[in-house]
């Protein structure tokens, strides 16, 4: 019997586990004692295994992957060894933010028009989960995160997409560079470069691809600012794809999810669909429809004239930006929580002419408040709790504003993880009667 080696024993441990125990003996490694009701070995370094299976966040430096190499032991990760067995294609979708939404996005449009069409990946599936029922007519919608990139070797995607780069995770892949080719392993063996959907806004991007001897127009694009020969853009309010011919997708107007950063993906994923051969209409189907994913920049409802968005899913300064970025009417923004000596500035300096009250709540309240106001935000109030920052924030509001939950913080000092705090901005929101 074959001797595998299992990596990391977290969720695509588990699922390694699911698909070899038939076909080898199997070994766990974890850094943690494994506590496991099947039968296993530990990792034994004398043993010459036949491969090893590793897990996502394995950090390329870590002593166990270095023993495999070093013995010339294959070290295969998740999306290699899924690929490698799968019947039917991979859609991945990597980048630094936006991929679970853009993923989201291609998986709701490509699957009105095929019918075999799988969410998968760091989505929350593994693909391996999907092999013994993979049929070659199926579609994998795959996010893709860099982690998982980094082991893939002959992996290629039918069509991939890369939504921006940005510093991120630096501490796993030691530098910036190692970052940014783990995540162009997306196309490095792919030839056609036109099936792979780039965000030709982004700066970085385009040197990174630029230095490494890529044309960036030899890719499909998609941009919010600039028209394109071949991808997805804007022109004049409406979404237009072009590729040898131009077609008007939609107004920008009926995009039910809200955010210029939400738009991005918006236009990302239907560069995909585009490319999968979607009817025009089922991709103005799912755009009219799709309020967001939950937490995430996500619009709750629309009551007696003001809109409530929950983005609870921001639990640190940067990933508040975007929310900010995205203000197009009057807005109270709901911010505060657990308290992880985050500096707020940047942040703010955004807020100031945007937002007109902050209602702080949580650890880092006062904290916050005080980087508010050098900042030159002069609205600023202090609550206890989310009920009352609820209260206060109708009472600031009239038809036509925004209220935006926001926190820039991790929830940990007053809920159990951001989907609690989001589930209760929610509970607000529907219980709340004019
Ligand atoms: P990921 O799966 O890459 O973490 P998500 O779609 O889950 O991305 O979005 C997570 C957060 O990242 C959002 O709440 C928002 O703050 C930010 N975000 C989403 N899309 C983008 C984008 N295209 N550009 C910049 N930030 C984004």
């Amino acid at each position: 019997m074959k001797q595998v080696l299992i990596i990391g024993f977290g969720k695509t441990g588990k699922a390694f586990y699911e698909h070899e125990k038939h076909l080898a003996e199997v070994s766990i490694y974890d850094d943690r004692p494994v506590e496991f009701s099947e039968p296993f070995l530990p990792f034994d370094e004398a043993k010459q295994y036949d491969y090893a299976l590793i897990s996502p966040g394995v950090p390329p430096n870590h002593p166990v992957w270095m023993h495999c190499l070093q013995q010339g032991i294959e070290v295969y990760g998740e999306i290699e060894y899924a690929w490698q067995e799968l019947a039917g294609h991979v859609i991945g979708i990597t980048g630094t933010n936006g991929k679970t939404t853009t993923t989201t996005l291609a998986f709701e449009m490509i699957r009105q028009n095929h019918q075999r069409t799988f969410l998968a990946g760091n989505i929350g599936f593994a693909l391996l989960n999907y092999v013994p029922e993979s049929r070659s007519d199926d579609l994998y919608i795959t996010e893709l995160s860099s982690f998982q990139l980094e082991t893939t070797k002959n992996f290629t995607p039918l069509f991939g997409a890369i939504t921006n780069l940005t510093p991120d995770h630096l501490k796993w892949h030691g530098s910036m560079t190692d970052y940014i080719n783990a995540k162009f392993r997306l196309f490095h063996n792919k030839s056609d470069l036109r099936n792979i959907v780039i965000n030709r806004d982004d700066p970085v991007l385009i040197q990174a691809l630029s230095d490494r001897g890529f044309d960036p127009a030899d890719f499909t694009g998609f941009s919010h600012t600039t028209q394109l020969e071949h991808g997805c853009f804007l022109k004049n309010d409406q979404i237009v794809f072009r590729n040898g011919t131009e077609e008007a997708i939609m107004s920008v107007d009926e995009v039910r999810i809200q955010g210029i950063h939400n738009l991005e993906n918006c236009l990302c994923a239907i560069a995909l669909a585009k490319l999968a051969n979607t009817p025009n209409e089922h991709i103005r189907l799912v755009l009219r429809q799709f309020a967001g994913i939950a937490h995430r920049y996500e619009l709750i409802a629309e009551k007696a004239g003001r809109r409530f968005i929950n983005d609870s899913k921001a639990t640190n300064p940067d990933s508040t930006i975007p929310a900010l970025k995205s203000v197009v009417r009057p807005t109270v923004w709901i911010a505060g929580g657990m308290d992880k000596g985050s500096d707020f500035s940047a942040m703010l300096d955004y807020a100031k002419d945007r937002v007109e009250h902050l209602i702080l709540l949580g650890e880092n309240k006062l904290i916050m408040k005080q980087t508010a106001i050098t900042a030159g935000l002069d609205q600023i109030h202090l609550v206890e709790t989310l009920d009352q920052a609820f209260d206060l924030a109708i009472e600031l509001t009239r038809p036509g504003y925004d209220i935006l939950l926001s926190p820039a913080s991790a929830s940990w000092d007053m809920y159990p993880n951001f989907e609690a705090r989001g589930d209760h901005f929610r509970q607000l929101v529907g219980a709340w009667h004019v």
